[in-house]
């Protein structure tokens, strides 16, 4: 150990603290800075909610099991980290709306719900004459003079009218975040739709001008779709960080139970195994409520404890391919509040990552929870798979029981940016920066819970920690 050099801790083994001990790692060794390393994960594994199971030869992810490809600081981790041979885009297939017990396709241009190309609107089934209508008011309506945060409902429905958001866009938007689409903020979800409201007034002719068109060539018979994953798994991503992480000491299964500040600025953690450990500067890469948990003294935590997050389970079901008869030619679905189901998506992960099912074999991934509709994640393993495949049976004929089920419950993990959400990110920050200098808070909780973001918020607590150590060369 060397005592002139400073001590950074990461608190966290997620994607977001890996990231983040991984590009510092990077920045020690390029600008030869004189940091001493630590990374510390409360449970034995690294890589939090990306978890992926090998059986039977099928590949299963318990948490995420993609990215978006057109941001890119995720392939560019993938790419550094020596696997770029084995990230695998999604077949680009059909997606279908469940609304009112019937399947309906995606209707085509459509942009998170909302028309790009009127024919498809005009000609699908999933809304009512009156309701296709209600939508065309989007092309009269003034611009809102709103300047504050308002909620996803609020700034849909006013635009598009309620079925519209409550047939589509609810269940699109909701399904990335579990949430309440009347409760969750616009400004820290979706920011781009204020914007081509504020700059084209309609949203439908914005998103019409302002939606890059597939050049003619990119239509290839490839039919690659707009995520990425890693044939074997994102555990293969969490393997290779960890692998990489050789001038950090990384301790796993030791849980921080508090972080206190002493008179000269350093920080002392204390660990559950009775350990304590000193820090110039620390990163809490950690779920909202972790961090509530560590600072549960301080005043200016409050909005981080009463912050929402919700409760999901994903349900991944293997079946025989002789024992499932889905002629529907896609990749999955998303289920509306109004339909009468447990499930709130499906993926048929067999058609959308063919890599991840041995052939003759199915492999269908549900998500059960979202905001208000909890409950069933409580269940036993039993009642669950009972639910699901209830509702499978529904929407296919499916007459054996799984070759095997995993159920993966996420208690409290789907942290919820409701209105307001940005303004009081900021302030927290901001006391903490006032009162515990050198302590960053940092991932899903934050400032977007997507794969890329939770890497694009760890190279930015780099950024911060060195500015603060004021060691940037
Ligand atoms: C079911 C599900 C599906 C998802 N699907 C997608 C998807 O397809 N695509 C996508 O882009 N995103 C998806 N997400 C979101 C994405 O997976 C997460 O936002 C991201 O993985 C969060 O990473 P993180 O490092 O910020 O937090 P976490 O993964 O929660 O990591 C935090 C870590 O901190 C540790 N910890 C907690 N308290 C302490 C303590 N006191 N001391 C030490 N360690 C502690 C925890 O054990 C954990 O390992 C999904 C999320 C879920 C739950």
């Amino acid at each position: 150990m060397n005592d002139n050099k400073k001590k950074v801790v990461v608190i966290g083994g997620g994607l977001t603290g890996l990231t983040t001990a991984y590009y510092l790692q990077k920045a020690i060794a390029d600008k030869e800075l004189p940091i001493e390393l630590t990374l510390l994960e409360a449970s034995h594994k690294l890589g939090g909610k990306i978890q992926t199971v090998y059986q039977d030869g099928f590949v299963i992810e318990r948490g995420p099991d993609s990215f978006l490809e057109r941001k890119k600081s995720a392939a560019e981790l993938v790419r550094e980290v020596g696997l770029s041979d084995d990230l695998v885009n999604n077949t680009a297939g059909k997606s279908f709306v469940l609304v009112n017990e019937q399947l309906h396709p995606m209707p085509k241009g459509a942009v998170m719900g909302i028309p790009t190309k009127i024919s498809p609107f005009v000609t699908t089934g999933l809304f009512s004459v009156q309701g296709k209508m209600r939508a065309t008011c989007d092309f009269i309506l003034p611009r809102s003079n709103k300047n504050e945060d308002q909620s996803l409902g609020h700034f849909f429905r006013r635009r598009l009218g309620d079925e519209v958001v409550e047939n589509l866009i609810e269940p699109l938007l909701s399904g990335i975040y579990a949430g309440d689409i009347d409760q969750l903020s616009l400004m820290s979800t979706f920011p781009q739709f204020y914007k081509v409201e504020r700059e084209h007034r309609s949203l439908i002719l914005g998103m019409k001008k302002t939606t890059p068109k597939t050049p003619k060539n990119q239509l290839s018979s490839k039919n690659q779709g707009i995520f990425l994953t890693l044939k074997n798994g994102l555990q293969s991503l969490v393997d290779a960080i960890e692998e990489k992480l050789t001038n950090c000491t990384i301790m796993k299964g030791v849980q921080v139970t508090s972080l206190e500040r002493h008179f000269d600025s350093t920080y002392e953690l204390s660990l559950n195994n009775g350990e304590i450990l000193h820090a110039d500067s620390v990163v809490m890469a950690l779920p909202h409520l972790a961090i509530a948990d560590l600072l549960h003294e301080k005043e200016y935590i409050s909005s981080l404890k009463n912050m929402p997050a919700t409760t999901v389970a994903t349900v991944a079901m293997a079946f025989d391919e002789k024992d499932v008869e889905n002629t529907i030619d896609g990749t999955g679905f998303v289920v509306s509040r109004n339909s009468d189901y447990t499930i709130t998506a499906c993926t048929w992960t067999h058609k959308k990552w063919p890599h991840t099912t041995p052939k003759g074999k199915v492999l269908l991934r549900c998500y059960v929870g979202r905001a208000g509709e909890e409950t069933v994640v409580d269940l036993s393993d039993a009642e669950i798979e009972k639910i699901v495949l209830e509702d499978l049976k529904k929407t296919m004929n499916i007459e054996a029981k799984p070759q095997f089920t995993i159920i993966t419950r996420w208690e409290k993990a789907m942290p919820q940016y409701t209105v307001g959400h940005k303004q009081r990110v900021e302030q927290i920050k901001e006391n903490l920066k006032e009162d515990m200098p050198g302590v960053f808070i940092t991932g899903s909780s934050f400032e977007g819970i997507g794969i890329p973001d939770c890497i694009d918020q760890g190279k930015k607590a780099v950024q911060d920690i060195v500015q603060y150590l004021k060691l940037s060369s």
